[in-house]
């Protein structure tokens, strides 16, 4: 008998991203191809090239003096 509920390997609980153009499916942290620019990083799917996210990344957030 084996208790496969909260085992250990258990890959649920990811935040999955998912490819609308090929239905790529996987984990940002596998199998995406991230690309990492200064600020930016843009996440591509390896299976056909689709940019599934892009997004900039402030370390630290200036606040504009308007
Ligand atoms: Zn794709």
């Amino acid at each position: 008998m084996n208790a496969d509920a909260s085992g250990p390997g258990s890959s649920r609980g990811k935040s999955v991203l998912f490819c609308v153009e090929c239905s790529f499916e996987n984990p940002v942290s596998e199998g995406w191809l991230v690309v990492s620019d200064g600020d930016e990083r843009t996440i591509v799917c390896p299976e056909c090239g689709h940019v599934a996210d892009h997004r900039t990344e402030r370390s630290a957030p200036a606040p504009r003096a308007d």
